[in-house]
C-alpha cells in the first residue's frame, strides 16, 4: 500500500514519517504523474492559499480531484482540510472543493495562535494530543458527513466516507493513531471490488 503526501508547501517529513509508523510505504508527491501508483494521499498543513496556487502551477488540481472522484481516500490537516472544504466563509470561492463541509481559516483568533489540545476523535482516538496551529474549525458538516471530534462546541475533524479533515497536526507528536486509522481507510477501500 503506497499513499502520497503532497509535498508543494509544509509539513510534509512529519506526515511520511507518522505513515510509516503507521506501516505504509509513504512518497512525496510533487507531479500529477506520480499520483496513478498511490492508493491514498495526504494533504498536509501549511499555508492553504499557497499550496494551492502551487498546485494550479504545477498542474495538479483536476488530477488530485479525479483521484478523490475515483474513490481513492484522501486526509487533509489544517490547510490540507481547507483545501478539501466546498466552502470557506468569508470567501465565494474553493480549492478542491471535495467535502461538504464549510471552514473558517485562523478560526481560534490571534491569542489562541497555536495551542494543545486533548482530543477524544470518535472512533479514531482517545486522549489525543492534538497541535493547532494558526488551525481552521469546521463550521459546517452537511448531509453525509460525520463530525468526529469537538474543541469548545468547535468541529475539528471530520470524515465523509474516503475522505478525512482535521484542523490540527497529528504528525506534530509520536501518537500514530490518526494516521493508522486513515491507513485502515486506504485498506478498506482496496478491499471493495471495482466491478
Ligand atoms: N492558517 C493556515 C491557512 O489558512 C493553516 C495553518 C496550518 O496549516 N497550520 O492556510
Amino acid at each position: 500500500m503506497k499513499i502520497g503526501v503532497l509535498a508543494l508547501q509544509g509539513a510534509v517529513r512529519e506526515h511520511l514519517r507518522l505513515l510509516e509508523m503507521a506501516g505504509a510505504d509513504a512518497v512525496p508527491v510533487k507531479r500529477a504523474e506520480q499520483l496513478a501508483d498511490l492508493d491514498g494521499l495526504v494533504i498536509p498543513g501549511g499555508e492553504s492559499t499557497t499550496i494551492s496556487k502551487l498546485m494550479h502551477k504545477y498542474d495538479l488540481v483536476e488530477p488530485v480531484k479525479r483521484m478523490a472522484e475515483a474513490g481513492k481516500p484522501m486526509f487533509g490537516t489544517c490547510a490540507g482540510l481547507i483545501l478539501l472544504a466546498k466552502r470557506i466563509e468569508g470567501t465565494d470561492t474553493h480549492h478542491l472543493g471535495l467535502m461538504d463541509i464549510a471552514v473558517e481559516r485562523n478560526a481560534f483568533g490571534r491569542q489562541r495562535e497555536s495551542f494543545e489540545a486533548d482530543l477524544n476523535i470518535r472512533g479514531v482516538a482517545d486522549n489525543f494530543r492534538a497541535v493547532f496551529i494558526r488551525a481552521p474549525y469546521i463550521t459546517q458538516v452537511d448531509d453525509g458527513v460525520e463530525a468526529l471530534s469537538e474543541i469548545d462546541g468547535k468541529i475539528v475533524a471530520a470524515r465523509q466516507g474516503h475522505l478525512l479533515g482535521a484542523a490540527f497536526h497529528p504528525e506534530l507528536t509520536d501518537d500514530v493513531r490518526v494516521h493508522a486509522y486513515f491507513v485502515d481507510m486506504v485498506k478498506e477501500s482496496l478491499q471493495v471490488p471495482t466491478v
